[in-house]
Parts: C-alpha cells; structure tokens; sequence
C-alpha cells in the first residue's frame, strides 16, 4: 500500500537507488457536495494535512441545509453547520454527507376581508389590512330613487328630489259655486299619480269627494261645498310628482236652491245632480216598493212551475205583472 515507486538498476556491487517518493493520497467522498482544494476543481482524493474545502450542494426546492455529518474519517469540521467549511485532510479516508431537511412551510397569505367597508359614492368594498388587496366592488344597493342608505354598507347618498311638476287646473278654476252644489275641477295631471286634494291647504277627506280619471278629475260633495265659508278658496289637486293650484268663490244660496244655476260652474251637469238627489227621497221608494211586491206574485209563479220573464225595466214588469194577474184571475 505504498504512494512511492522505486526503480532498481544493478551496478556490479553498488546499487544506486533513484526515484520520487508518490506520497500517498486518501479517498474523499462527499454525499451532497464536493470537495476541493481552496477554490479549486473537484477532488476526490487528497494527502494528508491538505486542507479540504467542502461545499454542499445547493438545497433542493423545499429543503434547507441543516450541517453537515461525518460518516467516516477522523476529522474536525471548522464550521460542521456552515454549507462552505474546511478540515484537514487525515490518513485515512474520508466520507461526509450534507444534510438537509424541510423547509418549514409558510402558510400563503390569505387576504382579511372581515373589517369595515370601505366606500366612495358608487360603490362598497373590503380591504384587506396586511395589503392593499381590495375585494370585489360592488355598486350600492337602494330600494328606489329616494332611498338614502345603502342596504348593504349603509352608505348614505344624497338625494336630490325632481323639481314637482307644476300641473294645471283646466276646468273649474275660479269658478263660483253657490252652496248647494257640487263643484267640478280637473287637473291636467296623470290620473295615476293622484295623491290628494286641499283647500286652503288642508287635506279634504275622500268622502267629500269623488276623483275620476281623466286626466284627474275632482268633484266635491254638495254637502262639502254647503260647509265652506262663503268667500275665495284655494284648491290643490295634489299628484305624487307636483301639484295644480287654483282658487273658487263659495256663494250662499239664495231664494229656491234648486232652480239656482251655480255661476261660472263649467259643467252644467253638476247643477242638475242637486234635484235629482232632492227627488230620490220619494218616488223611487215607491217604485221600489211596488218590485217587492211584483217580486212576490214572480216567486209565487215560479214556485207553481209557471215560466216567466223578468223585464229590468219596471214599466214592461208591471205591464207583464197586469196581465198574469188576468191570467190567473
Ligand atoms: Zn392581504
Ligand atoms: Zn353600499
């Protein structure tokens, strides 16, 4: 096991001996690096009291060095944890190994978006605080037009109401109604949109009047105009999205309150409703009295099996009640 080689050459009784003297080199095995001397190339072998550089291998994705371990060789490690060292090489041969374990796993960042919204006037988002990560923006919700707040963030939205519509009153404005009567005025405002009407800025309840459509037509109640004030009155025809204003002159009747044409009233029809409410009180009664009793001898009839006709008009009922009571007489 000798590093040395020697030649012999024989001279009659002299010997002389020449050669170099190979000194003996010792195996290095490095599991997960190299070896080398200083900077140098990769070694595997070296002689005695060389200093060995060792330099571990660049650690695996994941992995991270942790020292290294000396399998075999009589060394000592200048910095057994560092991934660079040095020993001094020994007569023996050597084996050491880089060791290496796992990296300790960093969970990834995940964004916090549980604090308070963040808003500007279109839209609510989160914010997360370790960055400047944003979740998804998403536009304020409102019930309608006029809500404020948002439902979702709470935002609160100013809110500029349109300007009221300014309808006309394009009948019945300034008229003269005498007590007694009713009065008619119509809004040119979308019958739809009808919310109320005032006089003299006072909500009138529904039962003094009555509203039609087209557009939005008013009449008050006989007994509504009897309870105003002789003299000028305003009136409102309040819609949801403005209003017509107009004025009225409230008369007291004079003298028979029936033949009284109301002046200035623009539908003559309103005048005539006065006589025909007064005569109701009489003679309908009557007529109504008389289909009782014509209904009686029809159900009479009708339990007998006898077939008949009932007339809506109570004219052609009686005319057939007369003759069935020839009939049966
Ligand atoms: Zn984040
Ligand atoms: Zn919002």
């Amino acid at each position: 096991m000798g590093g040395s080689t020697w030649t012999a050459e024989e001279k009659s009784e002299n010997y002389t001996y020449t050669g170099t003297v190979t000194p003996i080199e010792y195996t290095i095995k490095i599991n997960e690096g190299k070896a080398s001397i200083g900077a140098g190339t990769e070694i595997t072998k070296a002689k005695v009291n060389d200093v060995i550089t060792i330099t571990a291998n660049v650690a695996a994705e994941g992995k991270e060095f942790t020292g290294w371990t000396v399998v075999s060789g009589n060394i000592t490690l200048a910095g057994a944890s560092k991934e660079t060292t040095t020993f001094t090489m020994p007569g023996e041969a050597v084996e050491i190994t880089a060791t290496y374990k796992d990296k300790p796993v960093t969970p990834p960042h995940e964004h916090d978006f549980s604090g308070s919204w963040q808003r500007d006037d279109a839209a609510h988002w989160h914010k997360c605080p370790d960055d400047e990560a944003t979740d998804t923006k998403a536009a304020h919700e409102y019930d309608d037009e006029a809500d404020t707040t948002c439902n979702v963030c709470g935002y609160e939205r100013t809110v500029t109401p349109p300007a009221p519509v300014a309808y006309t009153i394009t009948k019945g404005n300034g008229q003269t109604v005498t007590k007694g009567n009713t009065a008619n005025f119509v809004s040119n405002a979308p019958f739809e949109k009808f919310d109320k009407v005032q006089v003299d800025g006072v909500d009138v309840a529904t039962s003094n009047y009555t509203v039609i459509s087209g557009s939005t037509d008013v009449t008050f109640t006989a007994d509504y105009i009897n309870g105003l004030s002789e003299g000028s009155h305003t009136i409102a025809i309040v819609s949801n999205d403005g209003q017509a204003t107009g004025s009225f002159i409230v008369k007291a009747a004079t003298g028979n309150t029936e033949s009284s044409k109301p002046g200035g009233n623009t539908n003559p029809s309103d005048g005539n409703k006065v006589s025909s409410t007064g005569g109701n009180t009489t003679s309908p009664q009557t007529g109504d009295n008389s289909n009782i009793a014509l209904w009686g001898v029809l159900m009479m009839l009708s339990a007998s099996g006898i077939a008949f006709t009932v007339y809506s008009r109570k004219r052609k009922l009686a005319k057939k009640l007369t003759t069935l009571i020839q009939w049966m007489g």
